[in-house]
């Protein structure tokens, strides 16, 4: 198995979003004139597995709008065909794409893609609920359009410390995992490499490690404490399994996919 990690561009994040407050300022905040990160990468991946190229998100493209807590640095050489021939991969090759969530630095590559692209079948109802077709509205992040969807539940019974899971792959090496909270059906996926250790390729669940290890949501997580029970479980697996833990927007996630850094 090897798996390679693509950047489609950079964003910025409010402080506020990274460091969220808790109360009424959480959210508030995100609104309100304050500092910035370092532009942060905008990782997807791609996995070559017994004959298979399997992609994990999308990643962003140019047409990204800035919003009031996120800034976007994306130009059309950072998107999905020219990041994936970066690595020496074409998107010919691939044969399955899966999606974390539904937030456009995660699905909006998906136009390139002309195969169906596998979504957790809870996350796609959310992307169609009221509160999130307000927000796609007023904060102009529409869904892409000619994307076809295809949902899928997580019925294969627990993972570790995941309370469910669903192999992608017969062998059950590539297995997507709940990790709601950022957004309710958002998921992982773990791919166990051929060293036995568990490479999490975690989307939005945290942002940063720092932010796993304090156990600290974001700012729009619709509910804060489901996403504390979902890092809870993330830590819990890694007592249990070696697992390299591996964010979307985590400058050290390529760092630690290299060298293999476990929890
Ligand atoms: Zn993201």
């Amino acid at each position: 198995m090897r798996i390679h990690a693509l950047t489609t561009g950079t964003a910025r994040l409010k402080h506020a979003f990274l460091h969220a407050k808790t109360g009424p300022r959480r959210q508030l905040d995100l609104f309100l004139p304050g500092p910035w990160s370092e532009p942060l990468p905008i990782h997807c991946w791609a996995i070559e597995h017994d004959g298979r190229l399997v992609l994990v998100d999308t990643g962003e493209t140019a047409t990204a709008r800035d919003i009031p807590f996120c800034r976007f640095d994306v130009t059309r050489e950072h998107e999905l065909p020219r990041a994936l021939e970066k690595v020496g991969l074409a998107l010919a090759d691939v044969d399955t794409v899966v999606l974390t969530h539904l937030h456009g630095d995660h699905v909006d590559g998906a136009v390139h893609v002309r195969e169906p692209v596998l979504v957790h079948k809870a996350e796609l109802a959310f992307a169609h609920s009221l509160r999130s077709r307000f927000f796609q509205r007023v904060l102009r992040q529409p869904m892409p359009t000619g994307v076809e969807y295809q949902t899928f539940v997580l019925d294969g019974g627990p993972f570790g410390a995941f309370a469910a899971s669903r192999p992608l792959t017969d062998d059950g090496r590539i297995v997507a995992v709940a990790t709601p909270g950022h957004t309710p059906g958002h998921i992982s996926v773990v791919c166990v490499d051929d060293d036995g250790r568990h490479v999490l390729l975690a989307g939005d669940a945290t942002d940063t490690l720092e932010q796993l290890h304090a156990r600290r949501p974001d700012a729009i997580a619709p509910k804060p404490a489901v996403s504390i029970e979902t890092m809870d479980a993330i830590l819990a697996h890694g007592r249990s399994h070696p697992t390299v833990f591996l964010p979307s927007h985590d400058p050290e996630s390529v760092a630690r996919l290299e060298s293999r850094i476990t929890l």
